[in-house]
């Protein structure tokens, strides 16, 4: 850990007992799941244990209000156990994550009596899962086949259909099931039924026959379900009445995607750091190779890529606990999809951290391989990360027509008090999407708007992220409390810049490739934005020369 805690909780208005839990789970991955991710990723199977202890350590519970046993906390606070849990394995992180959305639908839509029934056994660890993904539903939630059909004595619904990929299923013995109680209405007429099964003696109409031989995350397991007449009770239907399960479905994810971006940081730092220890003991032409500025350079790259997407997940969860907690009725929808994507694709890194090692990381006995296999599922599952930058341009486009800027109103805090930390380039980086979108959306005479085409709506999105890690990462490091020119405000400075460049180039591509007339309206925006790279590379070695001077323990 290269940013040390005390300044950690400076930069994320971080409490005491926040920063021990943290530092609880880093100890309690670096002992008991580190020495054996390969042999879990081997096994294949759930890991019971894990999950016994983190029942015993609260994390089942965590997110729960106490009075249903849990330990009344947030998702901030599940962003910061999944980032250490991912860092030890990502299987096991989202084996034990599962448990998390599996109950989500009623610790978040269910009726009290629901809460109180269910939400002690989440507690207490019994095993859940969250069943939505059909063979024909993915990315179409909306399209699930499986229905539900009230039996005549009003009290049950039979339940028939197919679930596919469905993480912990088979293990878990509380299931929520989406499932169409009126297929006439569509998606509308979707619920989310709450379902106790005893995977050791299962009750007719459920079966799993099959279990997915998967390219990574093999802590986790995965299977197909099957449901014939399965037998579910109204009185078990997530919030007491038929038809909102469509609604259930998106609130829950909007409330658990910044875990699994949270998961794509831990990933992506133990990457990093595995890859920066071996960097300062490798010998090659008489030195470490981490003394090669070139090299460095691919380091900064990869530090800067942990640091600006945690910023993001962190953002992202404050605003679901805003959300769920204190009742505002903030739409967080893009925030969490930008949690999720940055996130997820900070992941990415593990491949340059195996680069970085040569063949040493090439092989099966290093931890690479398996990071790397892992990875991929992170831009996948919840929602891939196309679905996510496009969740991401609708709700800046909305914004943008009703105030004229997509930017968030914590901009401006940015771009004045934390100005020397990057805010100020993050400023320009909205400006630069402000003036996009303002081009985007003018229907010029016989041409479509930019905003239909899906291509560049999904640009537009991720521009919006990238200005939103930066704008974030910039407020943490201002509030490290260090001076301008310490490498804590460069870090959010540099962040801000490789930032701002990717949102110029995007910008410039989408207009020129589309109406490159607009391109002359938006040029001295694009022109200011171009300054970002003055003196970038003085800078950058600023934070080589950290990675240099601080080998991992
Ligand atoms: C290991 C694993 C665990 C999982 N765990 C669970 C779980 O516990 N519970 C659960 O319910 N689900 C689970 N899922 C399902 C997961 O959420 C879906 O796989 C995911 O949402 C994508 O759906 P899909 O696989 O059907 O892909 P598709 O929807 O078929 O997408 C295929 C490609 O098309 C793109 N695409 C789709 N629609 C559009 C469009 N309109 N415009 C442009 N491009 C589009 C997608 O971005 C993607 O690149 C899991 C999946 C995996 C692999």
């Amino acid at each position: 850990m290269i940013i040390q805690d005390s300044k950690f909780k400076k930069m994320y208005d971080l409490s005491e007992e926040q920063l021990m839990l943290r530092k609880t789970l880093r100890d309690y991955t670096e002992e008991n799941i580190v020495p054996r991710r390969e042999e879990l990723d081997k096994e294949g199977t759930y890991p019971h244990d894990v999950h016994a202890d983190m029942a015993e350590l609260g994390v089942l519970g965590m997110g729960i209000a106490e009075e249903h046993g849990g330990l009344g906390m947030g998702m901030l606070e599940a962003a910061l156990v999944y980032e250490e849990l991912a860092r030890g394995c990502t299987g096991v992180a989202t084996a034990i994550g599962a448990n998390s959305l599996g109950s989500d639908p009623f610790h978040l839509f269910g009726t009290a009596e629901q809460k109180a029934k269910y939400l002690p056994k989440i507690a207490e660890g019994t095993i859940a899962a969250y069943a939505l993904t059909e063979p024909n539903a993915g990315s179409d939630v909306g399209g699930i086949q499986t229905t539900a059909r009230p039996e005549a004595d009003g009290k049950t619904w039979k339940i028939t259909g197919q679930k596919t990929f469905i993480t912990n299923a088979g293990v878990a013995s509380i299931y929520t099931i989406f499932a169409l109680t009126d297929p006439s209405r569509g998606p509308r007429g979707m619920s989310c039924f709450i379902a106790e099964v005893d995977p050791e003696n299962l009750p007719p109409g459920i079966s799993f026959p099959k279990k997915f031989d998967k390219m990574g995350i093999n802590a986790s397991e995965t299977r197909e379900i099957l449901f014939d007449g399965f037998v579910v009770r109204t009185e078990d239907i997530v919030g007491g009445k038929p038809n909102r399960g469509f609604l259930h479905a998106m609130g829950v994810f909007d409330a658990s995607r910044p875990m699994i971006g949270s998961m794509g940081i831990g990933l992506a730092r133990s990457a990093f750091e595995e890859a920066l220890k071996y960097a300062h003991q490798r010998i090659q032409f008489g030195n470490p190779i981490i003394q090669y500025r070139g090299l460095r350079a691919m380091f900064v790259d990869m530090w800067l890529t942990v640091e600006g997407a945690r910023a993001m997940v962190l953002e992202g969860a404050r605003r679901v606990d805003r959300k769920i907690h204190q009742g505002t009725k903030e739409d967080v929808t893009a925030w969490s999809a930008m949690a999720k994507l940055m996130g997820s694709e900070a992941s990415r890194i593990t491949l340059d951290a195996l680069q970085s090692t040569g063949g040493f990381g090439y092989m099966n006995e290093t931890p690479f391989p398996k990071m790397v296999r892992d990875h991929k599922i992170l831009e996948i599952y919840e929602g891939t990360n196309q679905i996510q930058r496009e969740q991401i341009a609708l709700q800046v486009l909305k914004e943008f027509q009703k105030k004229g800027t997509g930017a968030p109103p914590e901009l401006e805090e940015a771009a004045g008090k934390f100005a020397f930390s990057g805010g100020k380039t993050a400023a320009l980086a909205w400006k630069v999407i402000d003036a996009t979108l303002e081009q985007a959306r003018r229907e010029e005479a016989g041409e479509e708007p930019l905003t239909a085409r899906q291509d560049l709506v999904w640009l537009l999105g991720e521009m919006a992220a990238f200005a939103e890690a930066s704008r974030a990462l910039a407020a943490a490091c201002g509030k490290a409390g260090e001076p301008e020119g310490h490498w804590i405000p460069v870090l959010g400075e540099v962040y801000a810049r490789e930032a701002l460049l990717k949102v110029a180039a995007r910008a410039e591509r989408v207009l020129r490739g589309v109406r490159p007339s607009a391109v002359e309206t938006v040029a001295p925006v694009l022109e200011e934005a171009r300054s970002a790279a003055n003196g970038l590379y003085t800078l950058r070695d600023k934070l080589g020369d950290v990675l240099l001077e601080n080998p991992p323990a």
